[in-house]
């Protein structure tokens, strides 16, 4: 609990593939707690650097200035204890330490809004936010259109070949596919067991 307000904290969570409009809600939200006059910080990592240094950008070209960091810790360090809600995208670039980082700013009295990937490029669950949902009060999926057949995506299609977990990349690298159009790996596709031919002996 804030022990100047009062307030009790809380985890939101708000997760999804590429382009289902994270970023916008949580902007949205963030605006709407300025709205009502509340101290707002927010953070994002340093290794996001594709559409502005100090900003965070929706896909639509929202934007909120946002503090740059290196690390969860590092925001840790740079809250303002007046801070009332943090907001932070782009979350699965912050590893586990985030699920320690949110508790406590939580546990702090702050509101904690938490955007970021659920399910990496092979349709797997993407740290930290498997264990952030557990620990959320509130959580909302977001989910993008299929840029193959138009229906609701909760995938994120890496279009290049690397199997390295972490690729930063938006439009022409990545593109929002559903269960069915989903082709995990693509394009190293014809290498997985599932798709290899099946040979009779
Ligand atoms: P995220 O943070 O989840 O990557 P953004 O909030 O940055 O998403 O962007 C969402 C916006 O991206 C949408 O409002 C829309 O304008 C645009 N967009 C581009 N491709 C798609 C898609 N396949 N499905 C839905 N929205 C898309
Ligand atoms: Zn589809």
């Amino acid at each position: 609990m804030d022990i100047v307000t009062g307030h009790i904290g809380w985890i939101e969570v708000v997760c999804g593939p590429m382009f289902s409009g994270k970023s916008e809600e949580l902007i949205r939200r963030l605006r709407r707690a300025r709205i009502a006059r509340k101290r707002v910080q927010v953070f994002k990592p340093s290794i996001d650097d594709r559409y502005a240094l100090d900003e965070i950008v929706s896909h639509g070209d929202q934007r909120m200035k946002s503090d740059v960091v290196n690390s969860a810790k590092e925001s840790l360090e740079k809250i303002d204890w007046r801070t009332q809600v943090v907001g932070v995208d782009e979350s699965n670039f912050f590893g586990i330490d985030l699920v320690d980082v949110a508790q406590q700013l939580a546990d702090t009295g702050k509101q904690v809004i938490i955007a970021g990937l659920d399910t990496d490029y092979l349709g797997r669950p993407f740290t930290p936010m498997p264990e952030l949902l557990c620990l959320a009060e509130s959580i909302t999926k977001t989910l993008a259109i299929c840029m193959r057949c138009g229906n609701p995506a909760k995938h994120t299609q890496r279009l290049v070949e690397s199997n390295d977990l972490i690729v930063v990349g938006a439009a022409g690298m990545y593109e929002a596919r559903c269960r069915r159009c989903f082709e995990p790996g693509i394009p190293r596709q014809e290498l997985m067991d599932f798709a290899k031919p099946v040979r009779s002996s």
